[in-house]
C-alpha cells in the first residue's frame, strides 16, 4: 500500500451556478511527507468547494486516507461504509500503525488531529465525553445535544458543546482530569485494542463504560 499523499484533478459543476471546476481530489494525504496539508485540513481549506464565480463556499466530505507517518497514525475517513470502502480498509490494515481510526465526517477528522497534537489518546477522550454528560442533563432537557469536540488552546484543553437551540458552548478540562481517566479506564482499553481500524467516537466509550458489550 502506498502511503504517499495522492490525488487527481475532477470536473465539479458548482451546485449553485453550474460554474465548471477543476477539483484536486485527494485519495491520501500523507501530512509526514506534506506538513502543509495538515494546516489546510485544519483550516477547513482542503475539504472545500469554492465558486469564485457565485461566491459559494461548501465543506466537501469523500472518502479520503489521512497518514501521519511520524505519529504512526492513519485516519480513514468515510461519509458512508460501502463495500468498497470496507475492501479498501482492508488494504490498509496491511500497512503498520499504532493508531487506525474510521471518522465519517471532517470534525470528527480534525478532532483527531488535535487530539494527536496534544500526544492524547482518543480512546481517553471520548470517556472524558460520556463523563461530561451527567453535568449536561439539566441542558439536554430542553434542547438537543449535536456533539462534544476536543479542543485546545496552550495547555489548556476544552470541550466544545454543540446545542441545537443554545448554540455552541466550551467547558475547560484540566491535564489532571485527563490522566485521571486514563488511570481508571487504560485497563479497559488494553484488552480492546485489536490494532484495526475502529471507529472511536462517544459510543464506543459508553459500550464500555456501560458494559453494552
Ligand atoms: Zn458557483
Amino acid at each position: 500500500m502506498d502511503k504517499l499523499t495522492r490525488f487527481t484533478k475532477e470536473e465539479l459543476a458548482c451546485p449553485k451556478c453550474g460554474k465548471v471546476h477543476l477539483c484536486d481530489r485527494y485519495s491520501v494525504i500523507n501530512v509526514t511527507e506534506k506538513p502543509e496539508l495538515k494546516e489546510k485540513v485544519l483550516m477547513n481549506k482542503l475539504f472545500v468547494f469554492h465558486c469564485e464565480e457565485c461566491g459559494l463556499t461548501a465543506p466537501l466530505t469523500y472518502e479520503s486516507v489521512y497518514v501521519d507517518t511520524k505519529r504512526k497514525m492513519i485516519l480513514y475517513l468515510t461519509p458512508e461504509m460501502t463495500d468498497n470502502t470496507r475492501k479498501s480498509i482492508d488494504q490498509w490494515e496491511k500497512v503498520d500503525a499504532s493508531h487506525k481510526r474510521i471518522v465519517t465526517n471532517l470534525n470528527d477528522l480534525k478532532e483527531k488531529i488535535l487530539i494527536a497534537d496534544n500526544l492524547l489518546d482518543d480512546r481517553i477522550v471520548e470517556f472524558m465525553k460520556i463523563e461530561h454528560l451527567k453535568q449536561l442533563e439539566k441542558e439536554m432537557k430542553d434542547d438537543n445535544l449535536l456533539n462534544i469536540l476536543f479542543d485546545y488552546k496552550g495547555t489548556q484543553y476544552y470541550f466544545m458543546v454543540f446545542f441545537e437551540k443554545k448554540g455552541i458552548g466550551r467547558i475547560p478540562v484540566s491535564p489532571e482530569y485527563y490522566r485521571d481517566v486514563e488511570h481508571r479506564y487504560s485497563g479497559k482499553i488494553g484488552s480492546r485494542n485489536n490494532g484495526k481500524f475502529q471507529e472511536i467516537d462517544m459510543k464506543w466509550a459508553g459500550d464500555i463504560m456501560f458494559e453494552r458489550n
